[in-house]
């Protein structure tokens, strides 16, 4: 079994449990593979979130608790790779990206180039449209929606222009949620399903819930620059992540959603990875089972792909069958 993308308590404000007993869990599980992939420290204070500013002086002295936090999260993810290197559990190390910005991606060029010995792959993340914040909260997200027109049309194409901007100048080797924009989109919310601009008036038949739409597929544009960034992805050899956190926040689908899952069988050759995003003891593995019917019944996937560190640090992509992959101890030790 296998988990590209986690976070711990220890080293994020929003984490819960602490990163050694994380870790003890992945081996009671019988993780073969498990990354410890911690944020990359946000630059400028405008991306701080209200957790991070709490319990210090000022923003200069939270974003020095960000670098800090990072340093100590490198140096303690070294040790455990250490002290576990001959058991059943590999811990690979990685970091995720803070695809705030351009002035971020920038950066994460920066410290994946300082720290490349240690930092073996990125998640590939944006969590922002236009430097709002969309998986934060409703209030947020609204706002990023309304930086946007309040069009979701082009609150899309914001999303994955700067996804193709972080694409193209870090080809992270894992594109983490790629759908992430989805977390809080209202469910009442009406749109025009042409313009795609916040509907209001509940007798135009050209206003549907957007529960109703096929958002990625709806307009050309948008479908054809999901396309344009999946072939890019696939033409430097990056995997999408499939990331139950979205389940585990009650979500019908995991990231990235069916109608991508397809785009990606078609245009990335469907190379899927698996990831839990996990926070906490409890997110560990979360909803493994249903992300295994939705990766076999939905998306009918043949095989899933995972990483693996060779003995000289190199890391190697490698594909399993999911036949294979459905037969592993894991499943029996889930509760
Ligand atoms: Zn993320
Ligand atoms: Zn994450």
């Amino acid at each position: 079994m296998h988990s590209h993308h986690s976070h711990s308590g220890d080293y994020v404000a929003h984490g819960v449990d602490k990163l050694e007993d994380m870790v003890s869990r992945t081996i009671e599980l019988e993780f073969q593979i498990y990354c410890l992939t911690e944020h990359m420290p946000r630059i400028n204070s405008k991306f701080l979130y209200p957790e991070e500013t709490s319990s210090t002086k000022n923003d200069t002295e939270s974003l020095e608790k960000l670098q800090d936090n990072f340093s100590k999260f490198l140096r303690h993810a070294s040790e455990i790779k250490e002290r576990n290197s001959s058991k059943p559990t590999a811990f690979i190390i990685g970091t995720e990206i803070e695809g705030c910005d351009i002035e971020h991606i920038d950066y994460a060029k920066t410290i994946l180039e300082k720290h490349k010995d240690t930092i073996k792959f990125a998640v590939g993340s944006i969590h922002h449209v236009n430097s709002i914040p969309i998986d934060f909260d409703q209030k947020n997200w609204n706002k990023a929606l309304s930086s946007s027109k309040n069009n979701i049309k082009n609150f899309l194409l914001d999303y994955y222009e700067l996804q193709y901007i972080m694409l193209q100048k870090l080809k992270p080797l894992v594109v983490g949620h790629f759908d992430l924009y989805k977390l809080l989109i209202p469910s009442d919310l009406k749109i025009n399903i042409h313009t795609g601009d916040i509907a209001y008036d509940d007798d135009d038949v050209n206003n549907m819930m957007i529960s109703d739409i096929e958002l990625e597929n709806n307009w050309e544009i948008v479908q054809a620059t999901i396309i344009r960034n999946l072939k890019y992805i696939n033409s430097y050899g990056g995997l999408i992540e499939i990331n139950t956190s979205a389940l585990r926040k009650n979500l019908s689908e995991p990231y990235p959603g069916s109608i991508i899952c397809k785009l990606v069988k078609e245009h990335c050759q469907g190379r899927f990875v698996l990831s839990d995003d996990a926070h906490a003891i409890s997110h560990i593995g979360t909803n493994y089972k249903k992300a295994l019917e939705y990766m076999t019944d939905t998306i009918h996937l043949d095989e899933i792909y995972h990483l693996e560190e060779t003995s000289n640090g190199e890391i190697k992509v490698v594909s399993q069958p999911l036949t294979e992959f459905s037969r592993s101890n894991f499943w029996n030790n889930l509760d």
